[in-house]
């Protein structure tokens, strides 16, 4: 197995794209081909728990890395969460049924790969022989950057760099960031939105000047988003554990597939799902569930990528972007590998903000996408809905997917088994959850979340009370043409 740069630039293994991080084309490693399991493999992995079923699927996406060479990392990494499954698959009532993947120390699922990626890049970096020191840089929308930060700090060889939007992240979230000890991580706000944050590490993993700076400094730059194949592959062991314990259950096998509807952002978690099926998991739709920022509800609907609309600020925070980075690994695919068409996609929407993919690729796409869209109101309608009926508390951006797949069972009338992705905790967006519920609450986000916990009856994550007292470690801002800047600033102080 080999990576290719979705821009074209020649395939290369695992541990050198995970070192890397992104291609010198500005294009993302993409698998080359996918190795394929058989019904006797899923119930083979049914069998086993959690680290075991990562490493082995593991081995399978990583040229370069063992099984065996994997287990112990896989059992470190997942040894932080608070659930003994890791990635429960919960009935939600009426053929649904939810994984939760928010039962690690950052409360989102981000931690299902950022727990691991650490291990994996000092691995790649060792195998590689790379010396200096591994300069991680990540734009988030949220979550990806407590989730890197709690992943990389004191990791020898490593640092860690997060910038987030200003203003633009919830008081949780942010309240994560500021507080994250450990001598090799430094977080900055960002004057600007995360399309603003994520074009501008982009920019950098282009810039000469500030990659000449960086190595004279000993560091070479890699990083923790999920453009990152370290990031998309433990993404796909939880779909193929999931699936393996759907057909140990009996819900699902080949003859009667798993729809999977996902909160989608970046599309980093929904195209793991799109690799896992191509795996041989028997999954049908993928159900592509944007909050009121719709710009891939609308490709998938209509095929052209338009990103010229406003930018919403949502009670989903983490999904509120309008350039999704991993979309281009999926173009690669539907372009039948064609880099050059897929350069030129790129092209028009830095240029123009815009792109058509054609009648014919849309086509093809809708075979197994389908799109929708919540805005807030539905949001907030819908985990008062499933509170009522299911007694299950939904984080915000859960919500907006089980919005997103109730309309489409009802305009379809499909009624295949249904997996929901729970992409994070509801005490991580507390706020706004016991306002959806209609529990009064006086004062801030922990208040609110004791008072969810009172009202729910569900014991509000450690994480959350012990938040509230740390103290601020980071209070760097700069403007979205500073953050090569900031980042030298930092290393220097
Ligand atoms: C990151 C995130 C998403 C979006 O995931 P993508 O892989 O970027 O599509 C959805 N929900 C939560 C809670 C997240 O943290």
């Amino acid at each position: 197995m080999a990576y290719m740069s979705t821009r074209g630039a020649e395939a290369i293994s695992a541990p050198e794209a995970i070192v890397r991080g992104i291609a010198p084309d500005g294009g993302l490693y993409a698998p080359l081909s996918l190795p394929c399991l058989k019904k006797e493999d899923f119930a083979s992995l049914a069998k086993m728990d959690y680290p075991a079923r990562a490493a082995h699927c593991l081995a399978l996406l990583l040229d370069g890395f063992t099984e065996e060479e994997l287990l112990p990392m896989t059992k470190a990494a997942y040894a932080r969460f608070d659930d003994p499954q890791v990635a429960p698959v919960k009935p939600l009532g009426k053929g649904r049924y939810i994984l939760e993947l928010f039962h690690g120390p950052t409360l989102a699922f981000k931690d299902m790969a950022l727990q691991m990626l650490p291990w994996l890049m000092t691995a790649s970096a060792k195998k590689q022989g790379e010396e200096r020191e591994i300069a991680i840089l990540t734009a988030t929308s949220g979550d990806t950057g407590k989730a890197a930060l709690e992943g990389f700090k004191d990791v020898p060889g490593t640092s860690v760099n997060v910038f987030y939007p200003l203003g633009g992240v919830s008081p949780v979230q942010e309240k994560q960031m500021v507080t994250s000890a450990g001598s090799n991580v430094y977080v900055t706000a960002v004057q600007g939105n995360f399309d603003d944050a994520q074009t501008g590490v982009k920019a950098l993993f282009a810039d000469p000047d500030f990659i000449a700076k960086m190595n004279a400094m000993g560091k070479t730059l890699s990083s923790a988003n999920s453009i990152n194949l370290g990031r998309l592959a433990p993404q796909v062991a939880y779909y193929l554990s999931a699936c393996a314990e759907l057909m140990k259950a009996g819900v699902i096998d080949e003859a009667r597939p798993l729809n999977i509807c996902v909160p989608t952002g970046n599309f980093g978690n929904i195209l793991a799902a799109w690799y896992a099926k191509r795996m041989g998991a028997p999954i049908g739709k993928l159900i592509c569930a944007s909050n009121r920022n719709d710009v891939l509800s609308d490709f998938i609907r209509t095929g052209v990528y338009d990103r010229r609309r406003p930018f919403h600020k949502t009670m989903s925070p983490s999904m509120d972007i309008l350039i999704s980075s991993n979309l281009e690994r999926f173009l690669l695919e539907l372009a039948e590998g064609d880099c050059g068409r897929v350069t030129s996609w790129m092209k028009q929407l830095k240029d123009d903000g815009v792109y058509d993919i054609g009648a014919d690729l849309l086509k093809k796409m809708q075979e197994n996408f389908i799109g929708g869209f919540a805005d807030d109101v539905r949001t907030a309608e819908t985990i008062r809905k499933i509170w009522d009926t299911e007694k299950y508390v939904l984080d915000p951006h859960t919500a907006v997917a089980v919005a997103v797949a109730a309309d489409y069972a009802a305009d379809s009338g499909d009624q295949a088994p249904l997996l929901i992705v729970s992409t994070a905790s509801p005490y991580k967006f507390a706020a706004d959850v016991a306002d959806a519920l209609g529990i009064p609450v006086e004062g801030d986000a922990f208040q609110a979340a004791i008072a969810l916990e009172k009202a729910a009856g569900l014991k509000a994550p450690a994480q959350v009370a012990e938040l509230k007292d740390l103290p601020v470690l980071h209070s760097r801002i700069c403007e979205k043409e500073a953050m090569g800047e900031a980042v030298l600033a930092g290393f220097e102080k």
